[in-house]
């Protein structure tokens, strides 16, 4: 469905083949409710958070200013990182989700790996209650444990994990302004990545050197143009070997693994 036709059936509370075939209420509500979206739209308020959700690995996701909107190429993350818990026969994963945002990470994987439990943070206490939200509505909240934290800072210390996963916010702080205005009605906090877009991949990866078990994996979505700088701290960190890319749908590379030893 492209955008106009989401903001269609959203506002007249219909699917697509039903906005196409007239099969539809449309009452002064309704109207008044689509003219409002439409007039959101042109002002560069995407879709997702005029409608309040977005669909992330076939799942319902609710969205509001305080999240990023789930991207597509997230999606690659968390179907390597299933296809790795089967092949590394994980019985009883135990992954760190950081900076959860919306739990489209968290959720999705809890519901596609059954015996998975996760602690996903964030630094925003909003965010905290829109992941809340989604595992609830999605029935994973007694698999995944939210904690108000700024990465490890308040995550348990004798906690160890087979997988650290995270999603940083990774735009370079000097490419910031000139972003889509869609994408600047997201979160900064959760896209700007400071100089180069690398200012959180260090702290990340000598800190899940201390936090992963042995034989443990970090997985890391990256941003255009970061590989060589994250394989070198990835190296530097010298507690990881093989590591890993995955390239997106655009043929850009999109997630790293490395794994603890
Ligand atoms: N993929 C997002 C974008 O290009 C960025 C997400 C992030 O910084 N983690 O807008």
């Amino acid at each position: 469905m492209d955008s106009l036709e989401q903001l269609a059936c959203w506002a007249f509370n219909c699917d697509r083949a039903q906005l196409y075939t007239g099969d539809y209420e449309a009452d002064e509500e309704n109207i008044k409710l689509f003219h409002e979206a439409l007039d959101s739209y042109t002002r560069g308020i995407p879709v997702q958070y005029i409608t309040g959700e977005a669909e992330f690995m076939g799942f319902d996701f609710d969205v509001n200013p305080s999240v990023l909107i789930p991207r597509p190429e997230t999606e690659i993350l968390v179907e390597r990182s299933l296809a790795l818990i089967e092949r590394e026969g994980m019985t009883e994963p135990f992954i760190l989700d950081l900076g959860t945002g919306s739990g489209a990470i968290a959720v999705s994987l809890t519901k596609l790996s059954p015996s998975c439990k996760i602690i996903a943070s964030d630094v925003s206490e909003e965010a905290l209650e829109v992941g809340r939200e989604n595992a609830a509505a999605n029935g994973v909240s007694d698999r995944i444990q939210f904690i108000l934290s700024d990465f490890f800072e308040r995550i348990p210390e004798k906690e160890k994990f087979d997988l650290v996963i995270s999603n940083p916010p990774y735009i370079p702080s000097e490419d910031y302004d000139s972003l889509p205005l869609e994408v600047r009605s997201e979160p900064r906090i959760a896209l700007d990545g400071g100089l180069k877009g690398l200012g959180f991949y260090g702290k990340i990866i000598s800190e899940s050197a201390k936090r992963l078990k042995d034989g443990g994996y970090l997985i890391l979505e990256i941003g255009y143009g970061q590989t060589a700088a994250i394989k070198s701290l990835i190296e530097s960190a010298g507690s990881y070997r093989d590591v890993k890319i995955i390239k997106d749908y655009n043929d850009i590379d999109r997630v790293v693994f490395a794994k603890r030893h």
